[in-house]
């Protein structure tokens, strides 16, 4: 029996996650600001919301799916994306209906869980902030939403990240240039790697993908999409384009870049970085116009991103970005002696004291007063107080600002019924 996490998981510790609580923060408050509302859907889908909205040729289907049989033989997945499932959701519960105001914009953070080689930046249960716009096919939600990613990096200090954007037009223009494509890549067959041999047959695009060496070589001289794009593709296109320079986002047409996934048309983008020399994407997305009427519901544009959190937190720390998530302690309550009075008396005053909203902690191991000085220092206490034989018998204590070290002397049904006000006057008698 294996008594480790799973391989690809990890453990967030309470430190580590209050750099999350800060990023997931960030989030929430900022896309209300878009007007953006939160949905939460399930862990584990039909395997079939999954295999064919994203793909059945996609890496993601055919390689990295969690899936298994329940004991009521259902073909079960857990999910590995978000859209797919919020839009199974947007149609399960009819938001296309004409009384939902449209847009619908919709955010969600969670798990996601793929069967991927575990490496830096790459698990096998990761987290996604992810972010559906539907009803839209205005080209303004496309570069809304774009602009609103840049806006969290930038919210959280992340200046080195590229915008990479791509078309891949509407249907007509992708046939026509996956022809040219395929016309292109056939005579070199051999030379490709085996994987893209395969992505030939089922899915061209994906060979401009490829990171293999030998597949780019043969890929940099492959036609581009952009001249295969019909006047509308082009006009769509050339619209996302002025508006991301009307908001001064900068940005790189990348026409090798296509994604992963099969849902998309028109629009698609990377945010990228680099961490350790090497390109590494911690945000993602485009515009799926097809996927809402895929799973039964009327014809509905929709754009969306996900954005890996693992990712960004490895780039903040790369960065050297230190997020300001220290919370202090309010009051720490040293304890002096072993008497049980004296123990209890401790444990009325934290809990009076987080009855009235602020925080606190004490001793509990009987541990030299010293040592317990230590913790208030090392828990970023505001006030410290000690209580023993003595402060039970007189209700009296002494209060000490931990920062400033002044000190004054109350009662302490005082400190247990009023800390806020026994702070305010605290720092009033150290400003006489
Ligand atoms: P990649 O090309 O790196 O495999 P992808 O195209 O599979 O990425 P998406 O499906 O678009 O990725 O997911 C969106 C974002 O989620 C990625 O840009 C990345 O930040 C994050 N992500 C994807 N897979 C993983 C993973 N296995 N571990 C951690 N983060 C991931
Ligand atoms: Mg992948």
């Amino acid at each position: 029996m294996k008594l480790q996490k799973p391989k690809g998981t990890q453990d967030i510790l309470p430190k580590e996650a209050a750099r999350w609580h800060y990023v997931e923060e960030k989030a929430r408050q900022l896309f209300s600001q878009y007007h953006y509302g939160e949905i939460r859907t399930p862990m584990f889908e039909h395997y079939e919301v999954i295999s064919r909205s994203v793909g059945d040729t996609s890496d993601i289907v055919t390689k990295e799916m969690y899936d298994f049989y329940d004991k009521g033989e259902r073909h079960i997945t857990l999910r590995p994306e978000g859209t797919a499932p919020v839009v199974r959701s947007y149609v399960e519960n009819k938001l296309f209906a004409p009384e939902v105001q449209k847009p619908v914009k919709l955010f969600y953070m969670g798990s996601m869980f793929r069967y991927e080689r575990p490496q830096a930046g790459r698990l096998r249960e990761f987290h996604q902030i992810g972010v559906e716009c539907f009803g839209s096919s205005n080209p303004a939600t496309d570069v809304e939403t774009i602009a609103m990613a840049a806006h969290f990096f930038k919210e959280l200090g992340i200046e080195q990240v590229k915008l990479h954007l791509n078309t891949l037009g509407t249907a007509d223009s992708r046939k026509a240039y996956r022809q040219a494509l395929i016309d292109y890549l056939l005579p070199y067959k051999e030379q490709l790697s085996k994987d893209s041999q395969r992505r030939l047959e089922e899915n061209p695009l994906r060979v401009l993908d490829s990171k293999e060496k030998e597949d780019r070589e043969i890929v940099a001289q492959a036609p581009s999409i952009l001249d295969y794009l019909d006047a509308e593709s082009q006009a769509y296109f050339t619209s996302v384009c002025d508006m991301l320079t009307l908001l001064g986002i900068d940005y790189v047409i990348d026409t090798k870049m296509v994604r992963g996934l099969d849902y998309y048309n028109h629009t698609i983008f990377e945010f990228i970085t680099q961490l350790d020399g090497n390109d590494l994407t911690i945000c993602a997305g485009g515009r799926y116009d097809k996927l809402v009427d895929y799973f039964g519901g009327p014809e509905t544009p929709g754009f969306g991103f996900g954005l890996g959190v693992e990712r960004l937190l490895l780039v903040l720390e790369k960065l050297g970005i230190n997020l300001p998530v220290e919370e202090p302690l309010d009051l720490y309550v040293a304890v002096l002696g072993d008497n049980p009075q004296v123990n209890s008396k401790a444990l009325e005053l934290v809990q009076a004291v987080r009855q009235q909203g602020f925080s606190a902690e004490r001793d509990y191991l009987n541990r030299k007063l010293k040592a317990q000085f230590k913790s208030a220092d090392n828990f970023k206490a505001s006030y410290l107080v000690t209580l023993g034989d003595n402060e039970i018998d007189t209700g009296q204590i002494s209060l000490k600002n931990n920062q400033t070290r002044a000190e004054i002397s109350l009662s302490l049904a005082d400190l247990m019924t009023n800390f806020a006000q026994v702070m305010a006057s605290q720092a009033t008698s150290a400003s006489k």
